[in-house]
């Protein structure tokens, strides 16, 4: 958009009692939000492009879509949203171009990355090697487990061979490499805005609390979900500490979270990418987000869209919409 983009002349000067001046200004004012998203999304650019109208400093939104070919001022359109990734679209088509790129590369890029595969030691000897177990006590477990064909060589340790369920998970955590972490003061209904209740239930995902405002715990029951971890830490900004809950502890935390009340979801399916991205797009248009964002969580993709400025680490329950998108396998 170069009309939009072509000057910065007057970022400088001191704003105007009343900014709004023209006929012009009135227009945008009118039309945008409310009027003060007009003023405030009015800047130089603006200014210049018009003749008569001092902004107040601010910059002016320019279209996010790189490939935006829009010489046009859309003055109905709210300068302040849609935001998709932090950047305002100046129309439909500049919202969809840039959704369908966002789709692209979490369907191809790093979202796609599989895990590849790590050698990990066997429980029973991360066990037998902490001297948490004997081998004769491994054997029998084994032996059990053979025979029942059901059940983790944990649960066996555990119900047959009496040992700790502390220990167990402690000694998962060692194979993992990861923490073991603790389950106090669960405040498990301010959490549910953090990870949609489809992720907890499906890849047993618990976020357990957020310390600092900066860091999210989040435990996992026998094994962590790096993929799950690296989803959630993109879409909510905050540091993901992954780690491992004790099996009985987790099970009913995590039963009275998937209990809870959680924002609003829109689960969609689509076949292919061009019908994802579409989709997508008409949401964040029909839905306005002041900020959206899109990662994927193996074969979901994760759009959420916070309709007001956020203050605080935690979203605001009322103010956030997901919607998830199965990804159809052609
Ligand atoms: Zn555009």
């Amino acid at each position: 958009m170069p009309l939009l983009s072509r000057t910065t002349m007057g970022l400088d000067r001191p704003a105007p009692a009343e900014p709004v001046t023209g006929p012009g200004a009135k227009l945008v004012a009118a039309q945008a939000d409310g009027g003060v998203a007009g003023r405030n999304a009015m800047g130089s650019g603006w200014g210049a492009a018009m003749g008569q109208i001092k902004g107040r400093g601010g910059v002016f939104a320019t279209c996010a879509n790189p490939g935006c070919g829009s010489g046009w001022l859309h003055l109905w359109r709210s300068r302040l949203t849609p935001v998709f990734e932090a950047g305002w679209t100046c129309s439909p088509a500049c919202t969809a171009q840039r959704v369908e790129a966002a789709v692209s590369r979490e369907l191809n890029g790093r979202g796609n990355a599989q895990q590849g595969h790590r050698h990990r030691v066997p429980l029973g000897l991360v066990m037998l090697e902490q001297g948490w177990i004997t081998s004769g006590q491994l054997r029998q477990a084994l032996d059990a487990q053979k025979a029942a064909a059901v059940g983790r060589l944990g649960y066996w340790l555990v119900r047959q061979q009496g040992v700790s369920e502390h220990q167990v998970t402690r000694a998962l955590g060692l194979q993992w490499s990861c923490p073991v972490l603790p389950l106090e003061f669960h405040d498990t209904e301010a959490l549910t805005v953090l990870v949609p209740r489809l992720f907890v239930d499906a890849f047993g995902a618990l976020p357990l609390r957020v310390a600092a405002g900066r860091l999210l715990y989040l435990g996992f029951e026998d094994r962590v979900d790096p993929v799950a971890a690296l989803a959630v830490e993109r879409m909510s900004g905050l540091r993901v500490e992954s780690g491992l809950v004790q099996e009985s502890l987790f099970t009913s935390a995590h039963s009275r979270m998937l209990s809870a009340k959680f924002p609003s979801v829109e689960l969609i399916e689509a076949s292919s990418e061009p019908a994802v991205a579409h989709a997508l797009a008409k949401s964040i248009e029909r839905a306005r987000p002041a900020e959206s964002r899109l990662v994927r969580v193996h074969d979901c993709l994760w759009l959420r869209m916070w309709l007001r400025r956020q203050t605080g680490p935690l979203p605001e329950r009322g103010s956030i919409q997901d919607l998830i998108c199965s990804i159809g396998t052609q």
